[in-house]
């Protein structure tokens, strides 16, 4: 059985279209739209000759508790299935209270975190990248999912603790 890697965050931080990147084709549903995302999506993914699932997440409905509490829950549910976890953070945004709630919840988990800076199309956003050190995941990777930028030397780590 492939080892299984989720890949979460709040939404529109980019999960889908890192997950079309990953799989060099576009498969996952990336809209402008916050929350087109299903639950949980599967898709088999190789990379350095390796297999294994991907679990993309979205889908989030208010509930009672609030929209915070319902992407951390969505996003638990994935992390409980996978071996290690992406966690995607919109680095040009930096953390927000729905990344915190997702953070906490990771804590709890005794899963391997990468912990993925998106949306650093160019060299000059690096900087941005830095402040979610302070999430406690150590270093943050600096990546463009969009443009590929990154994605290569951060895909290496995650197989790495898969
Ligand atoms: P999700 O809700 O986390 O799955 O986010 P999506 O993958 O659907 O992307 C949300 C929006 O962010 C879309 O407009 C994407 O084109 C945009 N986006 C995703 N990755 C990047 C990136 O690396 N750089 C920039 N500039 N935009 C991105
Ligand atoms: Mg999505």
């Amino acid at each position: 059985l492939d080892p299984v890697l989720a890949i979460v965050g709040r939404p529109n931080v980019g999960k889908s279209t890192l997950v079309n990147r990953i799989l060099g084709r576009r498969e996952a549903v990336v809209e402008d739209t916050p929350g087109v995302t299903r639950d949980r999506v599967m898709y088999s993914a190789t990379w350095n000759g390796r297999g294994f699932t991907l679990v993309d997440t979205g889908g989030w409905e208010h509930d009672a508790r609030g929209i915070h509490a319902r992407v951390a829950d969505q996003a638990e549910i994935a992390v409980d299935m996978a071996d290690a976890v992406l966690l995607v953070v919109d680095a040009t945004v930096g953390a927000t209270a729905t990344d915190e709630a997702i953070v906490q919840m990771l804590r709890k988990k005794k899963k391997p975190v990468i912990l993925v800076a998106n949306k650093v199309d160019d060299i000059q956003n690096e900087a941005d990248a830095s402040t979610l050190w302070g999430l406690g995941f150590g270093q943050p990777w600096p990546v463009s999912a969009l443009h590929g930028r990154g994605t290569g030397d951060m895909l290496d780590q995650a197989l790495e603790v898969l």
